[in-house]
């Protein structure tokens, strides 16, 4: 049996599975510890789109999406070659599309940037577009086409991840609720658990949109907030859709379980109201019937919602907990959790054990001050 865990991870997502997995792998003893189910939450409900980086953002956050993005198809390859368990992984293609002549001009501004950028990329009329994918709408005036878009079964990626992690020496702690993190002045040490304490000599806070709870407990704010989005999804018919579509922040996309999805609402209003409304399920059926017409007479699936780790300047927080030398933050990934899985987890590692980060972390600490002066912007990322 494990002595006490060296790390203890705090919340059983892809953003804790990811760095106990990393962990793992570095040699530390870590435990994960989940008050449900592995993937319970957004990552349970993510779109699981990572694709590379398509338009304009700030220079840490391209930073941190091109390495995280570089390591993305590798990671699952491992995961799977390690459990010897699929992801469901596709790669494939995008399209994103103009519906009118505005959209078309903005679109045709960002190819630009694009080949400024050296990004590879391929402007389309929208006869040509529809020629790569027949069932697109006449409506579609115009398209950019990108490869290296990836989709996966993000439940089944996180499932593997602390499962590889586990087969490292990482101990699993599922339906098991952290309740606060005792403390002698700046030093946590361990995670209070409802039957006792589990001790830790550090201690990773990943708990996606609850995260907050976290820093209360130890009096220091992590401004994390949840942002509900849903998805419906409809079973696929027998002609193929060939590329992920999309459309202004929207998307729609075939999985490796055969099903389309359309999604995703973006309701920072819902608070932690993780239900489906109908509302919900007609602006995102509606976005399916503009971009396929054909698919009203596909049969219903499924739809779902879930909460994003929203933060208020749109960067993630990883880094050290302020006012505290053994706690890390790992959360507020808003729409791209499952693609800044892999450089969050190893910068987390590196953090940890004293290594040098794969790139300057400092834009992502959770002590900026920009965090404190709110100015919401979105991270350039699908979901
Ligand atoms: C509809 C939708 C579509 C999306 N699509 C994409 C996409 O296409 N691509 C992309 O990159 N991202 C996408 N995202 C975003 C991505 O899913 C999230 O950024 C990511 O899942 C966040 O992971 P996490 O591990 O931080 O949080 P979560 O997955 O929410 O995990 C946090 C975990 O912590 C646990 N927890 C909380 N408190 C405690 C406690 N006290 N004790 C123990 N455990 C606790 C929770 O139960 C939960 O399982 C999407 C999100 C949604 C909702």
């Amino acid at each position: 049996m494990m002595k006490s865990p060296d790390i203890v991870i705090v919340g059983g997502g892809i953003i804790g599975s990811a760095c106990a997995y990393e962990l793992a792998r570095a040699g530390t003893r870590v435990a994960l510890v989940e008050r449900g189910e592995l993937a319970a939450e957004a990552s349970g409900a993510s779109a699981g789109l990572v694709g590379p980086r398509y338009r304009p953002m700030s220079v840490p956050m391209a930073a941190l999406r091109d390495a995280s993005y570089k390591r993305f198809g590798p990671l699952v390859v491992q995961v799977e070659e390690e459990t010897g368990q699929r992801c469901g992984l596709i790669r494939t293609a995008s399209l994103m599309v103009a519906l009118d002549d505005a959209s078309a001009t903005a679109l045709h501004e960002r190819f630009v940037w694009q080949q400024s950028q050296g990004i590879s990329s391929t402007w389309l009329s929208g006869d040509e577009a529809r020629a790569l994918e027949p069932m697109l709408a006449p409506s579609v005036s115009a398209a950019i086409r990108m490869d290296g878009e990836y989709a996966v079964i993000a439940p089944l990626l996180t499932q593997r991840l602390a499962e590889a992690a586990v087969l490292h020496g990482a101990r699993l702690y599922r339906g098991t609720t952290v309740i606060g993190l005792p403390h002698h002045g700046t030093h946590v040490t361990g995670v209070a658990l409802t039957d006792g304490l589990l001790p830790a000599g550090t201690v990773v806070l990943a708990a996606g949109a609850w995260t907050r709870f976290c820093g209360d407990w130890l009096g220091v704010p992590v401004p994390v907030f949840p942002v509900r989005g849903q998805i419906v999804a409809v079973e696929r018919p027998p002609s193929l859709l060939r590329h992920v579509l999309l459309a202004g922040t929207g998307y729609v996309a075939a999985r490796a379980d055969g099903r389309i999805i359309t999604g995703a609402t973006e309701e920072p209003e819902a608070g932690f109201d993780k239900r489906v409304t109908v509302g919900g399920m007609q602006t995102m059926l509606d976005q399916l019937f503009t971009l396929l017409p054909g698919m009203r007479a596909a049969t219903f699936s499924a739809a779902w919602a879930g909460l994003r780790p929203g933060s208020p300047d749109g960067l993630p927080l990883i880094g050290p907990l302020p006012g505290y030398e053994n706690v890390f933050v790992a959360s507020g990934h808003f729409r791209g959790g499952i693609l800044f899985a892999p450089i969050t987890a190893e910068i987390i590692t590196a953090l940890v054990t004293g290594t040098a980060p794969p790139l300057d972390a400092g834009p992502f600490s959770p002590a900026r001050p920009r965090l404190l002066a709110p100015q919401r912007s979105l991270a350039g990322t699908t979901g």
